[in-house]
Parts: structure tokens; C-alpha cells; sequence
């Protein structure tokens, strides 16, 4: 995996914004139909401005899927970069404006790791137990749940997916987020006392073996340094204030936040929610600052805050900006093709194996 991101010249560091956005729109221009931009909600507006289509991470696999651009430059984090690749044919090359641009949650699951749990917990259960990765994971993560019936799921499916292992298992172990997996499995009617976390510091994840054999649900647990700093004394707090508050949260948020909450959804609902309200209508919403701070400028008929004291934000989305966009396009259309994403092809296949199963979830 190529995280090293090609070192931006002084010449490029200078340029001022409007520099950048005129040269930007050039090259674009030059490169036409060749080129697609893919802009996750979390990108800054400046470099969103660009993108010709922006979304959450399931939108984006979709599009990357279907478009015939032979060149996709996405605007998000590495593991959306890998998943453009694996999704696209053999002749269209994704690039990441930076590959350094990591994820923490997609860090929390270390291929490792999980092939010593799924034989842990393979050691102690007959059970039948299908593997579910969020999106928000490795290819290797992603290639263990194709390589063992398993499938990937975004915020917008995972409930579709959780439907679709218990239809084919008895168990379903979730990577990496135990959030999305907690909320998710308990808004589908599995009681808590059937979910339970895999501690990967301490043997059968400081299960008792009972306990194991008991759960409907092994949680992964990773999760989101961003969705963690949502709370609910903030939301007390707020009701009190305002009664008419709506709260609206991400899944990627703890337990007691989304069921605090009115609502739960993906990105993409939040902002259906939001753009269906009726204007006059107050809501405070638990995701990344740059959505927030969106919606808030789209639809200033509505007062809408984000659900704390202060902005958080994701350091690694911030890792893409308008200098090191245009690098990168400048650089592709002198035919340097730097920052390429390219997935190993032991992982490629049963990658695409998982994801396709999740594309046909919904199709
Ligand atoms: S907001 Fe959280 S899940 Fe999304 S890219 Fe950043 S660290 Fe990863």
C-alpha cells in the first residue's frame, strides 16, 4: 500500500487560492470526460467546489462503479481511494491528491488481529459466522470478509447487510466500528445482551466462552476519533435550552448518544432529513464540522448547530486541500501519474467479492 504522498513543489505552495481555482477549472477543462472528481461531504468547501460529484462513501463506490472516466481522482481518505480501485476496471486509475490521508477507524482493524480472532472464536463454536466490514476498513479487511461469505457495508446499508448475514449465519462478527454495529444491531430488535465487544488485548476478546457462543453479535472495537466526541450532557443541555431541538446523529456515534437522539442515519439521510424539514425547524447534528457547516449555509431558513461546544473535525479528511488537488491534476495532465491507489492483487478479487455483495444489496 503507497502512502507517501508525492512532495508538492515550492512553486505549487505559493499560489494563491484564486490561483489555484482558476488552474484547477483549466485543467479540468482540458481533461474533460477523462477525468471524474469524487468529493466525500467531509472535504472543506473550497476543495468540494470541485468535485463533480460529491457524496458519502457508498454514493461514491456506486458512481466509481459505473463511470467510464479514466481517470478518478478522489478527494476523501485512502481506504475510499482503495475502494474506487477495486470497483473500476483494469484500465481507470484512481488517485488520492494525498494517500497519506488515513482513516483512525479503518486503522483500528489489523488483518492480523482478525485472523487471530476468527480462529479463536472458530475454536470454541460450531455456529455458522458471517464477516461484515464497514466500508471504513482495508482491502485485506475487506478481501477476509469475501474470502469468507461474508460482505462490506456503509452507514447507508448496514442494516440491509446485518438482514443479509443472519439469513445466511447464525453470527455476525462487525468490523471495525462497534458503534455502527451496536446501534444498528439494537434498532434491528437484538437485545444488547446478544452483542458483545471482542477486546483484541485479552484472550476470546474478554469473553467468557458462554458468552460467545450466546452472542448474535461479536463487535469490532474500533471506532471514529471524530463521532467520539459527541455527548450526551451536551444534549440535555441543548433540550433544555430548546425544546424544539431536533438531534440528529451519525451512527458512527456511542450508544447512549444515538439513543438520546430523534434520529440516526447515514450522511446522506442527515442531509435528506435536514433539506425535508420545514424551515423555521431547529437541529443540532453529531457529524464531522465541514457537513455541518454546509447545511448550515444551504438552508439558512432553518436553525441548524452542530451537536457541541466546539467544531469537530477530521484531521485526515483536512489532508486534502486546493494545493495539493491541483498537483495532482497538473500533474496528470502532463501524464505523471502520481499518487496512483492501486490494491494488491492478492486482495483485489475477494475484495471485490465482498463489495459487489453489498452493490447488490440494494440494486
Ligand atoms: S471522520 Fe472518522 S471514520 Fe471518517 S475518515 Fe475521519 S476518522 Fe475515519
Amino acid at each position: 500500500m503507497n502512502i507517501n504522498p508525492a512532495t508538492v513543489p515550492e512553486a505549487f505552495l505559493t499560489l494563491s487560492a484564486d490561483e489555484l481555482n482558476d488552474r484547477i477549472r483549466e485543467v479540468k477543462a482540458k481533461l474533460g470526460k477523462r477525468l471524474l472528481i469524487l468529493g466525500h461531504h467531509y472535504m472543506t468547501d473550497e476543495v468540494i467546489a470541485h468535485a463533480d460529484e460529491r457524496g458519502d462513501s457508498f454514493a461514491l463506490a456506486k458512481i466509481a462503479a459505473q463511470t467510464d472516466a479514466g481517470f478518478i481522482v478522489f478527494c476523501g481518505v485512502h481506504f475510499m481511494a482503495e475502494t474506487a480501485d477495486i470497483v473500476t476496471t483494469a484500465t481507470q486509475k484512481v488517485f488520492i491528491p494525498d494517500p497519506g490521508a488515513g482513516c483512525f477507524l479503518a486503522d483500528c482493524a489489523r488483518i492480523r488481529d482478525v485472523e487471530d480472532a476468527w480462529q479463536e472464536i472458530k475454536s470454541i463454536t460450531l455456529q455458522s459466522i458471517i464477516p461484515i466490514t464497514y466500508v471504513n476498513s482495508g482491502a485485506d479487511m475487506k478481501a477476509f470478509c469475501g474470502d469468507n461469505g461474508g460482505l462490506v457495508c456503509t452507514s447507508s446499508n448496514a442494516a440491509a447487510a446485518l438482514k443479509w448475514a443472519f439469513e445466511r449465519g447464525e453470527k455476525v462478527i462487525f468490523f471495525p466500528d462497534q458503534h455502527l454495529g451496536r446501534n444498528t444491531a439494537f434498532a434491528m430488535g437484538i437485545p444488547l445482551e446478544e452483542i458483545i465487544l471482542w477486546n483484541t488485548d485479552e484472550p476470546l476478546g474478554g469473553n467468557a466462552p458462554a458468552a460467545v457462543q450466546r452472542a448474535r453479535v461479536i463487535l469490532w472495537d474500533g471506532f471514529c476519533i471524530v463521532h467520539q466526541e459527541f455527548n450526551v450532557d451536551y444534549i440535555e443541555k441543548l433540550r433544555q435550552n430548546d425544546p424544539q431541538i431536533n438531534i440528529i446523529v451519525h451512527p458512527e456515534c456511542d450508544f447512549d448518544v444515538a439513543q438520546a437522539a430523534d434520529y440516526m442515519g447515514s450522511t446522506a439521510y442527515i442531509i435528506k432529513m435536514i433539506e425535508e424539514a420545514p424551515a423555521g425547524s431547529h437541529w443540532a447534528v453529531a457529524t464531522e464540522r465541514n457537513l455541518v457547516n454546509r447545511l448550515k449555509s444551504a438552508y439558512p431558513e432553518k436553525r441548524i448547530e452542530i451537536l457541541q461546544s466546539f467544531e469537530p473535525y477530521c484531521k485526515s479528511m483536512a489532508q486534502i486541500t486546493l494545493t495539493n488537488l491541483f498537483y495532482q491534476l497538473d500533474q496528470l495532465d502532463s501524464g505523471n501519474l502520481i499518487n496512483q491507489i492501486v490494491v494488491e492483487e492478492q486482495y483485489a478479487e475477494s475484495a471485490r467479492t465482498a463489495l459487489n455483495r453489498m452493490l447488490e444489496l440494494t440494486q
